[in-house]
């Protein structure tokens, strides 16, 4: 899933969100937040005003905002995404609650809720029943993703057969003269590694 995707599934699905960030005093608080509007650069919250976390937000604060869609426990989504939450104006109130019709009945006074937004950083997504997985960058030129200890990189010695990317569960690979690993989707299951005729692909 790309970011914006994860974006999506957040405003669209899971709606419900455990937001956390750490306070001037270094200990953590947390809420929970309804994750109402996305755009390309991160996402936007309403909770109620007089909560810990809102309390504790005095300027831009690292942060994490954590959901799952799941109505079967063993085969939902979890994401999680990273970054800096500030509060945001109540201008943007109205266009929230004509696009999240539940709004209303869950805060009936606007007055007591607060606006934050989270300019996204990263952040992951994994489905429950542990076999997909996948994280992601935000923000423009962001370079590709270099393989992190443990993951596997295609070296000069790929003939481009193509036998790795058949031999992938996660479809990361993509074959022309030579394979590439989108590291960011690898598992790092080894799979290729095993699979490559001649050896092309070394583990980190
Ligand atoms: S380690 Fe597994 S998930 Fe990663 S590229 Fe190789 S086969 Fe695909
Ligand atoms: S299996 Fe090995 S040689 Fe074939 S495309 Fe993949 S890395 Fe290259």
């Amino acid at each position: 899933m790309t970011a914006k995707e994860c974006f999506e599934l957040l405003v669209t699905q899971i709606h419900v969100t455990a937001l956390a960030a750490v306070n001037g005093d270094g200990l953590p608080v947390s809420c929970i937040a309804d994750a109402v509007f996305a755009d390309e650069t991160g996402l936007y919250f309403l909770t109620e005003k007089d909560g810990a976390l809102c309390k504790c937000l005095k300027s831009s604060t690292d942060a994490v905002c954590s959901g799952v869609k799941s109505e079967d426990p063993a085969n939902g989504t979890a994401v999680t995404v990273y970054g800096k939450l500030s509060e945001a104006g109540a201008e943007l109130l109205p266009q929230f609650f004509a696009a999240q019709k539940y709004l209303a009945e869950k805060y009936p006074d606007k007055k007591a809720v607060s606006v934050l937004c989270m300019k996204a950083d990263s952040g992951e997504w994994k489905a429950l029943s542990g076999k997909e997985r996948g994280s992601f960058t935000c923000g423009a030129a962001e370079p590709a993703a270099e393989p992190q200890a443990g993951g596997y990189l295609v070296t000069d010695a790929c003939i481009g057969c193509g036998a790795c990317a058949d031999a992938c569960p996660q479809g990361c690979i993509t074959v022309g003269d030579k394979a590439e690993i989108a590291q960011e989707e690898c598992l790092h299951c080894g799979c290729c590694a095993d699979t490559c005729p001649v050896g092309a692909i070394e583990q980190q």
